[in-house]
């Protein structure tokens, strides 16, 4: 499964900055702290906002 990380976002529960990697698993993005563990199934709002405009920036989708 691929991993995304998402850039500048900071973790809920433990507040770590650029922990957090965004994966995809039947259409549900999931994110998931490396640092804590700490898992969403439904990213909060404001991560889902940072992280729409910053896909594209960091840019390493990879089509197989
Ligand atoms: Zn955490």
């Amino acid at each position: 499964m691929k991993k995304r990380f998402i850039s500048a976002a900071i973790c809920p529960k433990c507040n770590a900055m650029d922990t957090m990697a965004l994966t995809k698993k039947n259409n549900v993005e999931h994110v998931t702290c490396v640092s804590c563990g700490h898992q969403m199934s439904q990213p909060e709002e404001h991560v889902v906002k940072e992280v729409r405009p910053l896909e594209q920036v960091i840019g390493i989708f990879k089509q197989e």
